[in-house]
């Protein structure tokens, strides 16, 4: 089973790149759990949205292959029940879990080309201005980490050339099985 982690900020293009992967059939989304409260522009199917408690004892019985909290609320990985190649949308703490597990993966972090723009879609998708800082802030933290655990960095200027340039790595990383 290869896993192909897909970190980035919010707001940066990954959940598009995302669907654009699932969409070719040979990957499966993985829904997160989370305690965040649902955005306007979430999908009914974005997450399981749960409350704290349910989280934690879902966690408590070894429920999560990585879990993590990110300003302020949970978020985890069910562990897998099947065997084809999983495609996980999390943020980079969780993606060095994924490392450290020592799965078959592919790490990969779609960012935005500069702050400002990453600003103006955050904006955008509905975040307050103050939300919008905070993960302006963290993005750069989480840029930082990711380049040190080695992750593929992919900037999503032109969404079809970055779809492209994902699958590319995919194929790259199936054909060196
Ligand atoms: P958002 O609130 O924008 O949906 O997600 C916030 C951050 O949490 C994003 O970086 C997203 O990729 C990450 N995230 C979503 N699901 C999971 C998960 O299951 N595990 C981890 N570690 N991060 C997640």
């Amino acid at each position: 089973m290869l896993v192909v982690v897909l970190s980035g900020p919010g707001g940066a293009g990954k959940g598009t790149v995302a669907r654009a992967l699932v969409a070719d059939g040979d990957l499966v989304l993985s829904r997160s759990w989370t305690t965040r409260a649902r955005r306007v522009d979430d999908a009914e199917d974005a997450y399981v949205f749960v409350t704290r408690a349910e989280f934690e004892d879902h966690r408590a019985t070894g429920g999560f292959l990585e879990w993590n909290e990110f300003l302020g609320e949970l978020y985890g990985t069910p562990v897998p029940d099947g065997d084809r190649d999983l495609l996980l949308e999390i943020d980079v703490a969780g993606g060095r879990q994924v490392l450290e597990h020592g799965l078959e993966a592919l790490h990969l972090f779609v960012d935005a080309p500069d702050d400002d723009e990453l600003r103006r879609r955050l904006l955008g998708r509905g975040d307050d201005p103050t939300r919008a800082d905070q993960r302006v802030a963290e993005a750069a933290r989480e840029r930082d980490e990711a380049a040190r655990l080695g992750y593929e960095m992919v900037v999503n200027d032109d969404l079809e050339d970055t779809v492209a340039a994902v699958r590319r790595l995919v194929e790259a990383a199936r054909s060196d099985r």
